[in-house]
């Protein structure tokens, strides 16, 4: 069986990998220039002809491409390839408006398997594993994704999907799953009902890894206590290939972006000036492999910070540090930003947990902000309850962090609907009044 640590490609020098790129580039610039008649047409629009790529130093010339010009090209505009040539299509969760759909050639799927498998491999997994998978599947690409990588490293794969938790939790026991994949917010739901029916002694759960949605470190503690596991991050987006375009290693700082297939950038979201090294920003990738729906320049809307420090598990491959969110989950509330991972990480200090959910209105000219969360079951227990203090204690914290008021409503435990994939922190009602 083929090994999925490829030192030879995740170690390479930072020289070797760059040259190793620039080739890739420079190649799929032509290949998409002569075949996507939209960045044919792009490219000339921008006065930029194959010829002036001769390098990833060259980058910066070419357009971006972004998900309204993916929507506008729905179905087929971006497809580089025959459709015959075509073996599957994955779409969106369509988080943030009408879905986008991306084509996959045969190659294009062994290579997103391949990016998996790397993933899986270093989370510690082996073909001894028992891989766990309850991701969604079907269109969605978090489940085909990671169950594709489970088989290329040989672990015993259980094609769960999402939901049904009695079920999940039944064949975790019964099969000895070693290597648990899903959202973090269903991981924290698992981890609940793990310990409320007492099974953490008869789970063998070792790692999990974790994506498609932002979490916090705080979250990851929650969630790494409750299920006894290392839990591992993993990012990826339909646009260029599914989960697996980063991943992160035992040291856990900060995702490895699979240079050898996506060139990441980080520009400034309002003027698209790439910033220099280190600096928070959007993330732009360009695929360099990829056939059916190769995306050169796409703007992901995620915001977060590259390091090229040196990692000890020895990957020389960039790493971008947890993304903020998206540019879109960003709420301006009363003329100030508001970030729904700053919520969470002010809940989990004052030791509740996952089950939250934050409410924007407006009333006249005025935003409203709320922020219901659970008791956790212990703090429901407890004979000095005084839930009034409890709200009056993360209203103070949530003033701090954010510098405004936010009314704050504790509530009973299992009064807030529980995520199955990804979860919806926010209900905005905002823009109904638009
Ligand atoms: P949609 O854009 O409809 O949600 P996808 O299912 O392709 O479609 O989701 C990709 C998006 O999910 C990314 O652009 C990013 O915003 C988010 N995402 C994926 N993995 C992570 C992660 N590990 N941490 C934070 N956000 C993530
Ligand atoms: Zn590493």
């Amino acid at each position: 069986m083929k090994n999925y640590y490829q030192p030879e490609i995740e170690t390479m020098p930072l020289g070797q990998l760059q040259a190793l790129q620039s080739e890739r580039l420079v190649k799929q610039v032509k290949f998409v220039y002569d075949n996507v008649k939209f960045y044919h047409d792009k490219m000339d629009a921008a006065g930029v002809t194959p010829e002036d790529i001769t390098g990833i130093d060259d980058l910066h010339k070419l357009p971006f491409i972004d998900k309204d010009d993916l929507r506008d090209q729905y179905p087929y505009g971006l497809l580089a390839v025959p459709l015959e040539d075509c073996v599957r299509i994955q779409s969106t969760s369509g988080t943030t408006g009408r879905r986008v759909v991306a084509f996959y050639t045969q190659e294009d799927i062994d290579l997103w398997d391949e990016c998996c498998a790397r993933a899986i491999v270093a989370a510690g997994g082996t073909k001894e594993d028992v891989c766990h998978v309850c991701y969604g599947y079907g269109l969605f690409t978090g489940g085909s994704g990671l169950n594709g990588g489970s088989h290329k490293v040989g672990c015993l794969t259980l094609p769960m999907s999402s939901g049904n938790t009695e079920r999940q939790l039944q064949f975790m026991t019964d099969l000895g799953s070693t290597i648990l994949c899903c959202t973090p917010s269903y991981a924290a739901n698992l981890g609940e009902a793990v310990n409320e029916k007492g099974l953490k002694d008869k789970i063998k759960l070792k790692a999990g890894i974790f994506g498609a949605e932002p979490w916090t470190e705080e979250m990851r503690r929650d969630i790494e206590n409750s299920l006894g596991i290392k839990a591992y991050d993993i990012y990826g987006l339909t646009e260029i290939s599914g989960p697996g375009v980063s991943f992160e290693c035992e040291e856990q700082a900060g995702m490895h972006i699979q240079e050898d297939h996506f060139i990441a950038e980080i520009i400034d979201p309002k003027t698209g000036e790439v910033l220099p090294k280190g600096e928070i920003g959007e993330l732009v990738f360009t695929c360099i492999t990829k056939k059916a729906f190769p995306l050169l320049r796409y703007r992901t809307r995620d915001l977060c910070r590259l390091t090229r420090k040196p990692c000890s598990c020895g990957r020389t491959h960039v790493r971008m540090l947890k993304p903020k969110g998206r540019s879109d989950d960003m709420m301006i509330v009363k003329g100030v930003n508001v970030w729904p991972s700053q919520i969470e990480t002010v809940l989990f200090n004052q030791g509740y947990q996952a089950n939250y959910q934050i409410i924007v209105d407006r009333i006249g000219n005025n935003d409203t902000i709320e922020v219901q969360v659970e008791l956790t079951p212990e703090m429901a227990a407890e004979a000095s309850l005084n839930v009034a203090a409890k709200e009056k204690k993360i209203v103070s914290a949530l003033k701090s962090m954010l510098g405004i008021t936010v009314n704050v409503k504790v509530v009973e435990p299992k009064s807030i609907v529980r995520s199955e994939g990804k979860a919806v922190r926010v209900i905005d009602k905002r823009h109904l009044y638009q």
